[in-house]
């Protein structure tokens, strides 16, 4: 009898897997290449949805619930929607005291931090500029982070979690490489973009960020701005349009027929588009999105 019962009890040890709360696709990416077959990941918000503004529905409550720890991007990027997921799920292991709980901005040194932190003129992003992933530089420093995580978390398997990410740093440093002399020949360039989703990767490679459709960030299109914008286009003569792919390109079209400047799609995330459907790819796609 006893060992029936150690038969039973054996394979349930040996699943017994961490699972991982994360609220973006590339964090999922990461947490998995670092924490391997010992950790399950349980990504929150998809790839191609809006990651400023996701609807706290009652299936990802329920991921919450069944979580063993959180890691967030942090920055105010989730701030209007994983606050009432972590309150109704009402889970100790994802609270932002518990020891299992990660915000990733705090390991990243935020770029554009406004001066002024009156939030009147409706600028979500009023701790700087959230989108801190997108430099490929700063998916190291989240991969170091994340690993140091899992092993304050699970100790046992420290020397997997140290390869995985001595793994991961050799590979991507190479790719680092590969990108960096992609993107040599758009070295200066001035672009526009709808929402500065991509001030890290654009300071990465040299990319000057000129004008963006919304007025402020998070601060819909509005016709005056639009008027100033391609007055400045039409000055400037920036190379492209950079657009997100959750927002309509409808004001960006006007633009584009007005002055000709050309629009050029850029995933934000792993799954904003087909084509991109791991870490690697989206930074493939986007050092070869510009022409
Ligand atoms: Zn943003």
């Amino acid at each position: 009898m006893r060992h029936f019962f150690l038969l039973l009890i054996l394979p349930l040890t040996l699943l017994a897997h961490m699972s991982i709360a994360v609220s973006y696709p590339y964090i999922g990416a990461i947490t998995k290449s670092i924490g391997g077959e010992h950790i399950d990941t349980v990504v929150l918000a998809k790839g191609n949805w809006d990651p400023h503004f996701v609807i706290p529905r009652p299936s990802l409550i329920a991921k919450m619930r069944s979580a063993d720890a959180l890691i967030m991007n942090g920055a105010q990027l989730e701030i209007g929607w994983l606050p009432p997921l972590i309150n109704r799920a009402a889970n100790p292991k994802t609270q932002p005291n518990a020891k299992s709980f990660l915000n990733l901005s705090q390991h990243i040194e935020l770029i554009h931090k406004p001066k002024d932190v009156d939030r009147s003129g409706g600028d979500v992003h009023p701790d700087g500029n959230p989108h801190f992933h997108l430099a490929p530089e700063n998916i190291l420093i989240l991969a170091k982070t994340i690993e140091e995580f899992l092993i304050s978390l699970d100790v046992e398997h420290k020397e997997v979690y140290e390869k995985n990410y001595a793994a991961f740093h050799i590979e991507w440093s190479k790719n680092i490489e590969l990108w960096k002399n992609k993107m040599a020949k758009h070295e200066g360039q001035k672009v526009i973009q709808f929402h500065d989703n991509l001030a890290y990767f654009n300071n990465a490679y040299g990319l000057k960020t000129i004008g963006t459709i919304e007025p402020l960030p998070g601060i819909p299109p509005s016709s005056k701005h639009t008027i100033e914008l391609i007055k400045l286009i039409n000055e400037q003569k920036p190379s492209c349009i950079l657009h997100d792919v959750y927002h309509s390109t409808k004001t960006a079209e006007f633009i584009s027929e007005k002055t000709g400047v050309k629009i050029i799609l850029m995933p934000h995330d792993i799954g904003s588009l087909e084509s991109t459907q791991d870490l690697k790819s989206l930074f493939d796609y986007l050092t070869g999105a510009l022409q």
